[in-house]
């Protein structure tokens, strides 16, 4: 385990459901400070990968290590306190809390004492929450109820929510998803901003192919549960068996 310089690595990770083999012996390995996309037709096998990851589902053949440290077997909950950190497609706030309090709750994974944080937050926690909200464009909205946002700007609260935890990795299920076209530059910025200044490493699941080969590093494609590619958005666009899987072939 020690030595293993990857954040996240998968090795011949494999997950069938019933007859349908949806993840097919995938390797993955990333890197720290990489914001790396996986992309794939519909059906692909995306959403079973990071479920497998997460620890959302077990793999039935093939191990998941999280620095280095094989999490295959781990609950859920115990992978996401290791520094594993998941964004879903559907916000997950707190409408009538303000957004700060929706930022002052998501630094509490792990159980202290949220009703006296609340009345009492540590100022080191304050001035991380101003940090993360000036980050987002919502420095404004801190005493605003998070309910009365705009499904962009909760979006983007939910993104500095995981980052207020710190994880080792952030894990994204279609971030720029519903998201107003005009606000996707906002979002790249925001994202790249993160990954580098806060030195985040990201793994993203886009179907806005603009996004992910504009955001991306590094691209892993998935077809039909199998990893047909891995390379930079270049090489991706130019792959010719990644043109033929999206097109049916
Ligand atoms: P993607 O996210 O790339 O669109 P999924 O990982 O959601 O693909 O699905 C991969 C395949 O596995 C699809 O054929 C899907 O119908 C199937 N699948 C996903 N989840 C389940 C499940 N819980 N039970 C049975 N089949 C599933
Ligand atoms: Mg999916």
């Amino acid at each position: 385990a020690s030595g293993d310089r990857a954040v996240l690595r998968t090795d011949g990770v494999t997950k069938r459901f019933g007859g349908l083999t949806a993840v097919d012996d995938v390797d993955i390995e990333i890197h720290r400070g990489e914001i790396v996309g996986l992309i794939g037709p519909n059906g692909a096998g995306k959403s079973t990968l990071f479920n497998c990851i997460t620890g959302t589902l077990t793999p039935d053949e093939g191990r998941v290590y999280l620095q280095g440290e094989d999490v295959t077997d781990w609950p859920e909950h115990k992978i996401a306190r290791a520094g594993l950190g998941r964004m879903f497609q559907e916000t997950r706030i707190f409408g009538d809390m303000t957004v700060r309090k929706n930022l002052l709750l998501a630094a509490q994974e792990g159980g202290a004492d949220v009703s006296s944080l609340m009345r009492r937050p540590d100022s080191s926690l304050l001035a991380r929450t101003d940090e993360l909200l000036d980050y987002v464009d919502l420095g404004g909205l801190a005493e605003t109820r998070a309910g009365r946002m705009s499904f962009g700007q909760q979006k983007l609260l939910e993104f500095a929510m995981e980052l207020m935890s710190e994880p080792e990795i952030l894990l994204m299920d279609e971030p720029a998803g519903g998201i107003n076209p005009s606000m996707l530059g906002n979002l790249i910025e925001y994202i790249r901003n993160a990954n580098e200044e806060q030195e985040s490493t990201i793994f993203l699941i886009e179907h806005n192919m603009d996004f992910v080969m504009d955001i991306a590093d590094r691209i892993y494609v998935l077809a039909h549960g199998e990893r047909i590619a891995n390379g930079t958005p270049e090489e991706i666009q130019n792959d010719q068996r990644v043109l033929d899987a999206y097109l049916g072939r």
